[in-house]
C-alpha cells in the first residue's frame, strides 16, 4: 500500500489526531479511494468537523454543523458528489492532488481564518431552529396555541443556550398567560387582580375541607388512640356559581375567594370547626 497522508496532514495528525490510531484510519480512507495522497479540511483550529462531537456550548456545536454543511456544499459544487475527490467521515477528506479540492479546502480554511461563519444565512436559520427547540423543549409546557416561535419572537434579544425560564415565562405574561398557582396550567386572567389564581381543578382541590377522625392504634390499648387529618371531598355544589360565574368572567379562579367561599358554606363550616352549622 503506497497510500500516504499529505505532510501536513501528517503534523496535523499529530497535533490534533486525538485518537491513537487516527494515522491509520486515514491511511485505510485513503486506499479505499484509490487517492495516493489524503487531506482533511482544516479549520482555525484543527480539522473542521461536523458538529456531532462533544461541543462547550449549543452556539458552538450549531456553528460547527452549519460550518461543515456549507463546506460540502462548496465541495459538490467545485468537486462533484461526494465519493469521489472528497467524502465525509465527521471530518472532511480529499484527494490531496486533486487541484480543484485543494482550491476548495483552501477557500474555506481562508474563510473562516477571516470570519467564523461561512454561511450565513445557513447559520441563523439553524440558530433560530435551535432556540425555538430550546423554548419547546423546556420543562415549561407552554399554553394551548402557543408555539416556539411566537415565544421567540416575543423575547428581546435571545440568544442561543442562554433562554431562560423566567424569560420564558416573562414572554408569556406579556402575552396575557399567567400560570396557576399549584400547577402548569396557563390562565389568561381579564385584569392584573392581586392575590393567587388557580385553575378549575385547583380551585375545586383547594375547597376540600379538613376533616379529622380518631382511629385506634392497630395492636394498641384500647385507649390508645390517633388523629388523623383527611381532606374531604372538593365542595363543588358551593363552587361551581362562582368558577361559572366571577372566575369564568375573569379568567382565572383565585384562593382567597375559594378560602371565603368554603368559610362560608355550611359544609365547609361544618367541616372546619367540628360541629353542625
Ligand atoms: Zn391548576
Amino acid at each position: 500500500m503506497n497510500a500516504m497522508l499529505a505532510p501536513e496532514l501528517a503534523d496535523a495528525v499529530d497535533k490534533f489526531g486525538a485518537r491513537y490510531d487516527t494515522a491509520q484510519n486515514l491511511i485505510s480512507e485513503c486506499a479505499a479511494h484509490d487517492w495516493a495522497r489524503i487531506a482533511l479540511v482544516m479549520d482555525v483550529s484543527g480539522f473542521l468537523e461536523d458538529g456531532d462531537h462533544w461541543y462547550a456550548t449549543e452556539a458552538e456545536q450549531v456553528l460547527a454543523a452549519s460550518n461543515y454543511e456549507a463546506a460540502k456544499r462548496m465541495f459538490t459544487e467545485e468537486c462533484g458528489p461526494i465519493g469521489g475527490a472528497w467524502d465525509d467521515t465527521g471530518w472532511l477528506m480529499y484527494d490531496a492532488d486533486n487541484p480543484s479540492a485543494v482550491a476548495v479546502a483552501e477557500r474555506i480554511t481562508g474563510a473562516l481564518h477571516g470570519y467564523p461563519i461561512l454561511d450565513e444565512e445557513d447559520h441563523s436559520e439553524r440558530e433560530h431552529a435551535a432556540m425555538i427547540e430550546e423554548i419547546e423543549g423546556s420543562p415549561l409546557t407552554l399554553p394551548d396555541g402557543v408555539g416556539g416561535e411566537d415565544v421567540l419572537s416575543a423575547l428581546d434579544f435571545p440568544q442561543l443556550g442562554c433562554i431562560t425560564m423566567d424569560m420564558v415565562e416573562e414572554a408569556l405574561s406579556g402575552m396575557g398567560y399567567v400560570a396557576c398557582s399549584d400547577c402548569e396550567e396557563w390562565l389568561t386572567p381579564m385584569d392584573s387582580r392581586r392575590g393567587e389564581p388557580l385553575c378549575r381543578e385547583c380551585a375545586l382541590e383547594e375547597s376540600r375541607p379538613v376533616e379529622t377522625s380518631v382511629v385506634p392504634i392497630p395492636g394498641g390499648q384500647p385507649w390508645q388512640a390517633r388523629t388523623v387529618y383527611e381532606h374531604g371531598e372538593p365542595l363543588t355544589a358551593v363552587l361551581t356559581p362562582y368558577l361559572d360565574g366571577y372566575a369564568a368572567k375573569q379568567g382565572a379562579a383565585y384562593r382567597e375567594d375559594v378560602r371565603a367561599i368554603v368559610r362560608g358554606s355550611a359544609q365547609g363550616y361544618r367541616a372546619v370547626y367540628g360541629r353542625a352549622a
